[in-house]
């Protein structure tokens, strides 16, 4: 039977790392029928917005969908069609491993990370006052007028919303996966002695979840967020499961990506209530876009991820092996993964997709 899964190639160097995850997948042999999508500024030209009604209809109806980067710009413009996406179809969960693989250029070796970050709050839920509006300068009023500490006049304004039902779907999640595949140990990461409320609560709600997995062989402690950062950098071995709030998780996720050889090699994966969206940890890198250059690991192990998510773990456990003897080998792979960048025998996108697939 053919899956149906909607594939966002979205912008910059997406179209290519899709085209390349694209040709992985279907070289299992795994039969999918892709209803393809534009998103991101492919949309932006032909409607003036970077996402449609339709795009959010075809996840909800397919259920699964792998996505490339799309780009969001700094400071001003439209709201990120990533975090848009997340919060419409309620993707709460986002799962990023970070594995090591021989063969990759790692400060480290033998990583075996798994981070859930929470998706949906935080201060990436966009509730954001602009300096100078209206509604920026009623919420500071009433801010001053209700706190002991000050708010300038001269200050924007972000919030910060973090839930109990939020952590604690997002602890449960991380447990969950954490109790069915065998690992022993899940961190919730934090920053509750500065921010006692908001953290606080992440921690009390995480910490209360936690106790119900004791008996299922779990250990859940938990480690500042500084801290952990500096602990992750020396002595990464000595964590496994990791369960933070919105914006630790996308900061700490993509150091734990430089564990394993960088943005080119992390996949992410982003689950809801029975609806999937795939993704590598990476940007949309437009300075590369269209040079059939960077690395489609990231974006054919999200494809892995994808095709267990589909339950053909027997395709999912080919490609994965096939991506590896690629790295492992170091001959056909692009300029990110090789020591001297001038290397001749650097390969471009396309080049190292059709090596995986001649390895399956
Ligand atoms: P980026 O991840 O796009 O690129 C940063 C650098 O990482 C690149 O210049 C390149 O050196 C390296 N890199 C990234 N992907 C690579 C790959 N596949 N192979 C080899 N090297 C790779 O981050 P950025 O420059 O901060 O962001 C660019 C745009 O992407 C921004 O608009 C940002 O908002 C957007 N973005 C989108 C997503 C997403 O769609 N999920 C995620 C992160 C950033």
């Amino acid at each position: 039977m053919a899956h149906n899964v909607t594939l966002l190639p979205g912008d910059g160097i997406g179209p290519e790392v899709a085209s390349a995850m694209r040709l992985c997948v279907e070289h299992t042999g795994v039969k999918i029928n892709w209803d393809v999508q534009e998103v991101g500024e492919v949309l932006i030209a032909k409607t003036g917005q970077p996402l449609s009604e339709g795009v959010i209809e075809s996840i909800r109806h397919n259920k699964t969908a792998i996505k490339g980067p799309i780009t969001t710009p700094i400071g001003k413009g439209f709201r990120s069609v990533n975090v848009q996406l997340r919060q419409a179809l309620d993707l709460f969960a986002c799962a990023r491993p970070c594995h090591y693989y021989e063969g990759t250029k790692t400060p480290v070796k033998n990583v075996n990370l798994m981070i859930f970050r929470e998706n949906t709050e935080d201060l990436y839920a966009g509730i954001e006052f602009e300096l100078g509006t209206p509604e920026c300068d009623k919420l500071r009023d009433s801010i001053n007028a209700t706190s002991a500490r000050k708010i300038k006049s001269d200050a924007a304004i972000s919030i910060k919303p973090i839930s109990v039902s939020a952590s604690k779907r997002i602890m449960r999640f991380a447990c969950d996966w954490a109790a069915k595949n065998g690992r022993k140990r899940v961190t919730i990461i934090h920053k509750a002695n500065i921010m006692k409320f908001t953290d606080g609560l992440f921690l009390k709600s995480c910490t209360e979840v936690g106790e119900e997995y004791k008996d299922r062989g779990l250990t859940v402690d938990n480690v500042i967020v500084d801290a952990m950062c500096m602990q992750l950098v020396q002595w990464p071995h000595l964590f496994d499961t990791l369960v933070l709030p919105n914006l630790y998780g996308d900061i700490v996720s993509d150091l734990c990506a430089g564990l394993v050889g960088g943005l080119g090699i992390a996949p992410g994966a982003n689950y809801g209530d029975g609806i999937a969206l795939f993704e590598p940890v990476h940007g949309s890198a437009p300075k590369y876009a269209g040079q059939n250059k960077v690395n489609p690991t990231a974006c054919i192990l999200s494809g892995v991820l994808m095709l267990k998510h589909l339950k053909e773990d027997a395709a999912a456990e080919k490609l994965e092996n096939a991506v590896k003897a690629i790295l492992r080998e170091g001959k056909e792979v692009t300029y990110d993964l090789k020591e001297n960048r001038n290397d001749p025998s650097i390969v471009g996108t396309m080049q190292m997709a059709e090596a995986i697939c001649r390895k399956m």
